[in-house]
């Protein structure tokens, strides 16, 4: 049915509309989308008219999804799969946002065979072959220079689902190692636990020490929102990022602050 779906994304994109002002709010809004080249921007712009149009956006506790919550979403969660294509997001359909923290409640077996019911605060979670769900208000953290972006964060987990239960090891490309993948993780992932015990600060969030699923998440919103800073850490799991992603942020980001600065010299 591959050409069905390339014949039905070719119909949408023709009759898709986007409203243009708040499109470029949007793009303004965020500097990795504001850095993209033309190309690049227009491609985002398309793969967010399919992206809506396959994946509803939907409010819960009281949230009411307005345009702009749902582009802003939608604008985030594509530019993970700028240069991967919008098959990277099949399997599940929903999105669902809640204005604030919202609790998630689950029951675990510990080892001596007893069910615990957990209740716990969460600002996004993603359930393999389900939803999507973000807190709104953590979600406008974004784009602020500090690292931290809960939506390319779920996104990235969305990735790892691919090949099953979320370990930090999506599905690689024909042209990847996995053996480079896991030497260049494993070693960061050790590193960055040591210095999070040893109180050291490396502008990636703690979070990340939870488990190797979580260290992928957090080095994929971080590689977005502040590329320079993954780069100078890790070096070998920006090279295995850019490549899994075919994206290369901290070239743009130089490239966006040579721009940014010049009218003012
Ligand atoms: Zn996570």
């Amino acid at each position: 049915m591959e050409w069905f779906r390339r014949w039905r994304r070719a119909r949408v994109l023709k009759q898709g509309e986007l409203d243009p002002a708040l499109w470029q709010a949007t793009v303004e809004r965020y500097p990795f989308v504001i850095e993209l080249g033309a190309d690049e921007l227009e491609r985002l712009r398309e793969l967010v008219i399919l992206f809506l149009h396959e994946k509803p956006v939907h409010g819960a506790g009281g949230m009411r999804v307005r345009d702009e919550v749902r582009v802003a979403i939608a604008a985030q969660a594509c530019i993970l799969i700028l240069n991967l294509g919008l098959d990277y997001y099949r399997g599940w359909v929903e999105v669902i946002v809640y204005p604030d923290e919202f609790v998630a409640e689950y029951d675990y077996v510990d080892e001596a065979g007893v069910t615990h019911h957990v209740e716990e605060a969460m600002t996004g979670e993603s359930w393999e072959r389900g939803p999507v769900i973000l807190s709104w208000a953590d979600a406008q953290e974004a784009g602020r220079g500090h690292g931290y972006n809960v939506v390319i964060h779920e996104f990235a987990h969305k990735l790892d689902m691919l090949n099953g239960e979320p370990n930090g090891l999506p599905p690689l490309h024909a042209d990847m190692e996995r053996s480079r993948w896991a030497d260049a993780f494993a070693a960061a992932y050790e590193d960055f636990c040591r210095r999070v015990d040893a109180g050291e600060r490396v502008g990636i969030d703690d979070y990340a020490a939870e488990s190797p699923a979580e260290f992928f998440a957090v080095m994929s919103e971080t590689f977005f929102e502040s590329p320079l800073t993954v780069r100078a850490a890790y070096p070998e799991v920006y090279v295995q990022l850019s490549r899994f992603y075919r994206q290369d942020p901290a070239a743009r980001a130089v490239a966006g602050g040579v721009a940014a600065a010049a009218p003012a010299a």
